[in-house]
């Protein structure tokens, strides 16, 4: 079977035998892939990452110990833990310090025709959802961790800093939640796409100062926190969004003085994303810039890294 291969920055297509199946886990046969930031920092070189990326997918079970999965179209929870830890019993195995992750840590990737993980990490895909759109599920549940991390009333201000994918997620899972969403970027045919979808936008190159409760950053650049946190009113809150590698430089004079608390935030539940997705108030299908097939890989990861680019979907 073809699989995609990262070794040393270059992504490249090879042959590799058909995984086996441990017990517990489904074969799953990828039908859709989505490329995302975390995959070109992999390219670059952060976690000294080679091997079968991916991490955002949609597939179809091919087999299973349980027959009544196969043949469903499947996403999947990207994180393998333990299952018997601390963290694990409370339902956090997102934070099991044995975890292996799809695709990012210990664990082939889902950009390959044939991928294994454990049945209790995948969801079914309802039918008012289509494939493409079921892609979107990882980091739409990312999107609405916030909502399980911070309690914001229904209709607070919030700002939301960066207009990228994430960005935009954000944007319209906190507007679905109720809030007034303030969606702040640099991108004016990014930004039409969330007016597109109702929600306020503005230049980032004027933010008010000490003007929310609430400000999210997912700029994705390193002065994104320091401008989120100028944003804050006192005693506010900033949801970090942008996982920025390297050190961060700011002046934590502000985050001190202003009381202001710091959240960061990742990886989040299934379930909200896929209710989100069904009940068309998160629409994901004016993200998607462009499908190219798995062969096609290498071809798609530098399109996903050009500038401006959206969500590059890959086809098996
Ligand atoms: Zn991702
Ligand atoms: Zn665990």
């Amino acid at each position: 079977m073809l699989a995609v291969s990262l070794y040393k920055g270059v992504v490249f297509l090879r042959e590799q035998p058909r995984p086996r199946r441990p017990k517990g886990f489904a074969l799953i046969r990828l039908l859709y892939g989505g490329i995302c930031n975390t995959d070109l920092e992999l390219q670059r070189g952060y976690y000294g990452f080679h091997g079968t990326p991916g991490h955002e997918f949609v597939g179809e079970v091919v087999e299973a110990d349980d027959r009544a999965w196969i043949g469903r179209r499947v996403v999947g929870e990207i994180n393998l833990a333990c299952g018997a830890c601390e963290w694990c019993k409370r339902g956090l195995g997102r934070h099991c310090p044995q975890r292996r992750v799809l695709g990012i840590v210990k664990q082939p990737g889902a950009f390959r025709e044939l991928l294994t993980l454990p049945l209790r990490n995948l969801h079914r895909v309802p039918r008012e959802i289509s494939t493409e759109q079921a892609v979107f599920v990882e980091p739409l549940a990312a999107a609405c961790e916030i909502l399980d991390q911070v309690r914001i009333p229904a209709g607070a201000p919030v700002a939301v800093l960066g207009d990228g994918k994430l960005g935009l997620l954000i944007g319209q899972v906190l507007k679905a939640h109720g809030t007034q969403v303030h969606q702040y970027g640099h991108h004016k045919d990014k930004l039409r796409i969330a007016s597109d979808l109702g929600i306020d936008t503005r230049a980032r190159k004027k933010t008010p100062a000490a003007a929310y409760d609430w400000v999210v950053d997912a700029s994705g650049s390193s002065l994104g926190l320091m401008q989120a946190v100028k944003m804050t009113k006192p005693r506010g809150t900033v949801i970090m969004k942008s996982t920025v590698h390297g050190l961060v430089g700011m002046d934590s004079a502000p985050v001190i003085v202003n009381e202001i608390t710091l959240v960061g935030s990742r990886c989040g539940r299934f379930e909200p994303a896929l209710r989100l997705l069904r009940s068309g108030r998160v629409r994901v299908d004016e993200l998607i810039s462009g499908v190219l097939p798995l062969k096609q890989a290498p071809l798609a990861f530098k399109r996903a890294a050009q500038p401006g680019a959206m969500k590059v979907l890959l086809n098996a």
